[in-house]
C-alpha cells in the first residue's frame, strides 16, 4: 500500500472527520466509519486511491506504521476509527511473502537427476498415492507443485495434471521442473513420463503469432488463443455434462469445432505453454441449454462487490496475480475483474 501524504488537506481532513460517528456522550465508545463499506472494512477514497479510514486515522495520529507492524483494533470492530482502540501488532497477515515463506521452509533440496540441469526441490510435507506433494492453500487441499506454478506465473491450472514434471519427480517443487502439457495429448497418457524429459526449450518455442498455422483448414474462426483457451477450459470441466455445446455457444462455432480444438485436430501445434497468462472459462460463464444474454453474468454483481474488488486491488501492494486472485475470490471470470478494476463495468 502506497502511503498517505501528511499532513492531510484541510478539506481532506474534514471530509475524513464528517464520515466519523463521534460519540461525545459515550466516552469509550467505538467511532464508526459512516462513509463507504466493504466487507473488509471501511473505505476512504483520498489521494487518488482508496484507504481504509482506520489505517488514515492512525496516521493523522502517529505519522506512520513502522515496517513489520500493522493496526490491530482492540475492539475488533472493523469499521472504528477510534486511535484509542488501536495498537500495533507484528503483521501476521498471510501476504505472498510470508505464505511463500511457509510453503518453502517444506521443501528440501533432492538429487540432480542426469537429465536436468539443477536439482530437485523436494516436497517434505503430505503426499497423495502418486507422490505428489499436497497442502492446503486458502483453505483448499492443493498439489504442492500447482501452488509454486502459482508463486511463479500467479495463474492457477486448475487440473494439477496438466503441470509436467520434466525431472519426472513428483515431490519436486522446483519451478524451472515443471512445464505445461497439452491435455489433447499428455493428461490421459499422463503415466508415461520418460518422454516429458526431451521436451522442448523455451527458445525453440514458435513464436504462435507469427505462423497462423490452422487458418487454412477453412474453420478457422478459433484463433489459437481461443483453442488453448478451449483446452483449458475442457482440461478443468471433462465431466461437466454439455462441455462441448457450452463452449461452442461461447465461441459461436459448432461443437465438432469444439471437439477439434479439444483432440487437436485444429491448432495441433497450439501449445499452452506458450500462454501462461490465458485461463480456462469459468462454468459459470458458459450456458448450458439456453443462451443467456451476454451481459447477464455481470449483472449478479452487488455495489458492494464492486466496491470490494476495487478496495482490494488498489491495496494490494503487488497488483500481479490480483486479477486471477480477484476472480477465485468473487467467483467471477478474471476478464470482469480486469473490467472491475478498470471502471469499465459494474
Ligand atoms: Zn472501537
Ligand atoms: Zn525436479
Amino acid at each position: 500500500m502506497s502511503h498517505v501524504t501528511l499532513p492531510l488537506s484541510y478539506s481532506d481532513q474534514e471530509r475524513f472527520v464528517k464520515n466519523l460517528a463521534i460519540r461525545p456522550d459515550k466516552p469509550d465508545a467505538c467511532w464508526e466509519w459512516r462513509g463507504g463499506r466493504t466487507a473488509t472494512g471501511g473505505r476512504f477514497w483520498l489521494q487518488g486511491e482508496t484507504r481504509y479510514p482506520h489505517i488514515v486515522a492512525w496516521l493523522l495520529a502517529n505519522g506512520d506504521i513502522p515496517v513489520g507492524f500493522q493496526v490491530l483494533r482492540t475492539c475488533k470492530n472493523r469499521y472504528c476509527c477510534r486511535v484509542s482502540h488501536m495498537k500495533l501488532g507484528h503483521a501476521t497477515r498471510t501476504t505472498d511473502e510470508n505464505r511463500k515463506e511457509r510453503f518453502f521452509a517444506k521443501t528440501r533440496p533432492g538429487a540432480k537427476r542426469s537429465h536436468m540441469d539443477t536439482p530437485c526441490l523436494e516436497w517434505t510435507g503430505g503426499h497423495d498415492i502418486g507422490g505428489y506433494g499436497v497442502t492446503r492453500f486458502d483453505g483448499k487441499q492443493k498439489k504442492a507443485h500447482q501452488v509454486v506454478w502459482f508463486f511463479e506465473h500467479g495463474v492457477w491450472i486448475p487440473r494439477p495434471g496438466l503441470i509436467m514434471h520434466a525431472c519426472d519427480n513428483p515431490p519436486c517443487v522446483n519451478i524451472e521442473h515443471l512445464k505445461l502439457g497439452d491435455p489433447g495429448k499428455n493428461v490421459k497418457d499422463r503415466d508415461q513420463k520418460g518422454r516429458q524429459a526431451q521436451g522442448p526449450t523455451h527458445g525453440s518455442r514458435t513464436k504462435p503469432e507469427s505462423v497462423p498455422r490452422g487458418v487454412k483448414n477453412g474453420r478457422a474462426k478459433l484463433k489459437e488463443f481461443d483453442v488453448i483457451q478451449i483446452r483449458l477450459t475442457f482440461a478443468a470441466n471433462a465431466n461437466a455434462h454439455g462441455i462441448y455445446e457450452g463452449l461452442a455457444r461461447r465461441y459461436r462455432v459448432d461443437a465438432s469445432t469444439i471437439r477439434d480444438a479439444v483432440t487437436s485436430k485444429l491448432w495441433p501445434r497450439a501449445k499452452i505453454e506458450d500462454y501462461p497468462t490465458i485461463k480456462p472459462i469459468p462454468l459459470s460463464e458458459l450456458s448450458f441449454g439456453h443462451r443467456k444474454g451476454e451481459d447477464s453474468p455481470f449483472a449478479k454483481i452487488s455495489d458492494a462487490t464492486v466496491r470490494a474488488i476495487q478496495l482490494e486491488y488498489d491495496q494490494a501492494p503487488k497488483k500481479w496475480g490480483m486479477i486471477s486472485k480477484l476472480a477465485r475470490q468473487f467467483d467471477i471470470s478474471p476478464s470482469h475483474v480486469h473490467r472491475i478494476v478498470n471502471g469499465e463495468a459494474r
